[in-house]
């Protein structure tokens, strides 16, 4: 799921302030700094406690510090959140309190959630998912250089009141995490879904690369198929269905940003699945149909370097 207004503005205000100012530092220019550090670790009456206990020594120790302190109460989880810190730049904290509208879902109410005690699990899910990247861009990269990010993020847990959806969203370069999300009942619905959050950053980074570039395709197929099941089944990239609604790809209030995120998503689960030497899900999505072998080229084109891996399709 993708929500990007909100945070644009901002960005906008950081990007502008983030011109440099001295050539020698070597902080990549979207690190997170002191500021959005606070903002997602520490509600506005408990900032300034934060700063009492971690307001010495360099940026990274004081973040770091500030992250320590937010897990405090669950010392396993506290080691989780600094290590996804200082290994990547990513800062887990909590989204504020806020209505969410969650289009053909409703109304919604989130709260934040901090991912300790019984919810532990979730951040031990995420950190593997966000660590793992590095290890998968690696690998895809001894075949081509990938213009991509999938770190430093601006990680926000939170529940929904009375409900298990949305299980995630993304925007600007934050992606907020449901602790009772329907998706995330495994580490690989976890990893899966961090995929699909991160590729829907990267395709709003590009002005919407999606909109411009799989637009032809996907009004192609729901052309042909409308939200029918069975006629849509070769091209969903994700079996995901969602409750009296068809694939989420084709949900007709989610657009082709979604069909992209999870075409995104089922190029990873290949990939990986490749190297990892494990067998593919199912036949390879781009042997499916011809719209699929058009969107895959394009998606990897654009975003994954022009590489993959997965072997040309019988007969084709
Ligand atoms: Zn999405």
């Amino acid at each position: 799921m993708v929500a990007y207004a909100r945070r644009v503005a901002a960005l906008a205000g950081v990007v502008a302030l983030a011109a440099p100012l001295d050539a020698a530092a070597a902080e990549p220019t979207h690190a997170i700094g002191l500021a959005q550090a606070r903002e997602i670790l520490f509600s506005a009456d408990k900032r300034s406690v934060a700063e009492e206990r971690c307001g010495t020594g360099a940026e990274r120790e004081q973040i770091a510090c500030f992250v320590a302190l937010r897990f405090a109460e669950d010392a396993k989880a506290a080691k989780l959140a600094v290590d996804l810190y200082e290994r990547t730049g990513t800062v887990a904290g909590t989204l504020p309190e806020q209505d969410f509208d969650g289009a053909y879902r409703g109304r919604l109410h989130l709260v934040p959630k901090l991912p300790v005690g019984p919810h532990r699990r979730h951040l031990e899910w995420a950190a593997a998912a966000l660590l793992e990247l590095d290890d998968f861009f690696a690998d895809l990269q001894r075949d081509a250089p990938v213009n991509y990010r999938w770190k430093p993020l601006d990680l926000r847990f939170f529940e929904s009141v009375k409900r298990r959806t949305p299980s995630a969203w993304a925007s600007g370069w934050e992606v907020a995490y449901n602790v009772s999300g329907s998706l995330f009942g495994s580490a690989a619905g976890v990893r899966e879904t961090m995929f699909h959050e991160v590729f829907h950053l990267n395709d709003f980074a590009r002005g919407q690369w999606s909109q411009r570039a799989l637009a032809d395709v996907y009004g192609r197929i729901v052309a042909r198929c409308g939200t029918r099941i069975g006629c849509l089944a070769p091209y969903a990239p994700d079996p995901i269905i969602v409750r009296g609604g068809t694939y989420y790809a084709f949900m007709p209030d989610n657009g082709v940003a979604e069909y992209a995120a999870d075409l995104a998503k089922r190029y990873y689960v290949e990939h990986r699945a490749l190297m990892r030497k494990q067998k593919l899900p199912g036949r390879p999505f781009k042997c499916l149909a011809p719209e699929n072998a058009e969107a895959w080229r394009r998606v990897s084109q654009e975003f994954f370097g022009g590489v993959d891996r997965v072997p040309a399709c019988e007969g084709g």
